[in-house]
């Protein structure tokens, strides 16, 4: 469903991807995790080209993401691809003079073309999903960081994407606001959402996902089940990242 073919990513000199693959199947849910430094959020960001990659292919329900076109058609295709493909970042990226309801209703609005009346519905359907129906009118600064990231996900949510993209949507959180997001989450999982989840939190990740992937200097140094990884994994560096982490 997902297929990351031989990703690679350079930054001048610095590679940063060094031939990464990797297939997600439909309803699948892969946690990557790895050091500071590591291109998590490089790959993250290749798989809607936000960051284009420098060699590889991404795929998405049989269509080539980063396909290569006229500049023109590109613009038009990629703009197609990254409504199927919802993001949440680490820091909220809400629109901070936008209440709940119009950060939710802003997308399909401009682009699907939806009537005010249908992007309502579609804003109290969402944002009941993720528990925020109360605050529909609020604005992001009267919302605790919890709050604002369950708006994140109701907003990417809205454009019904194909598959989800976490980075570390919870590390900026108080302690005790990361559960009611990663309720959520949970909650997605359950609804068969095909995600890939950055993540620091192995105990979620143990408890949601169906692979992990460790990475470490741009390289997938080991991949498989969460009770492998977790419990024995067969490399030392991901050992040594273990111990330090778990
Ligand atoms: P963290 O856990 O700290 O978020 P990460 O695994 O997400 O780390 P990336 O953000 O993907 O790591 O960065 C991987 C490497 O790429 C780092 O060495 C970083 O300095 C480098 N890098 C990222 N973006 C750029 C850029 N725009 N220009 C140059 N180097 C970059
Ligand atoms: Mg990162």
């Amino acid at each position: 469903f997902v297929q990351i073919r031989h990703a690679q990513k350079a930054f001048g000199q610095l590679e940063v991807l060094k031939d990464i693959s990797l297939n997600v199947a439909r309803g699948q849910i892969v946690a990557i995790i790895g050091p500071s430094g590591s291109g998590k959020s490089t790959l993250l960001r290749a798989i809607n080209d936000l960051d284009p990659l420098t060699g590889g292919e991404i795929w998405l329900d049989g269509t080539q993401v980063n396909k290569s076109l006229p500049h023109r058609q590109y613009e038009k295709h990629i703009n197609q691809m990254r409504q199927e493909i919802g993001m949440v970042f680490q820091h909220f990226n809400l629109f901070p003079h936008m209440t709940a309801r119009e950060n939710v209703t802003m997308a399909p609005k401009m682009l699907k073309g939806l009537s005010n009346e249908a992007a309502d519905a579609l804003a109290e359907e969402q944002l009941q999903k993720v528990g925020m129906l109360e605050r529909i009118d609020y604005y992001p600064s009267q919302l605790s960081g919890g709050q604002k990231q369950r708006v994140a996900i109701a907003r990417a949510l809205a454009m019904k994407p194909k598959l989800m993209l976490f980075d570390e949507a919870t590390s900026a959180l108080d302690p005790e606001l990361v559960d009611e997001v990663n309720q959520v989450m949970k909650k997605l999982a359950e609804e068969q959402m095909t995600m890939i989840i950055v993540t620091h939190e192995m105990d979620f990740a143990a408890a949601v996902c169906d692979r992990v992937l460790f990475m470490d200097q741009g390289v997938v140094v080991e991949e498989g089940p969460p009770e492998v990884i977790f419990k024995r994994p067969e490399k030392e560096r991901t050992r040594a990242f273990l111990r330090k982490h778990l």
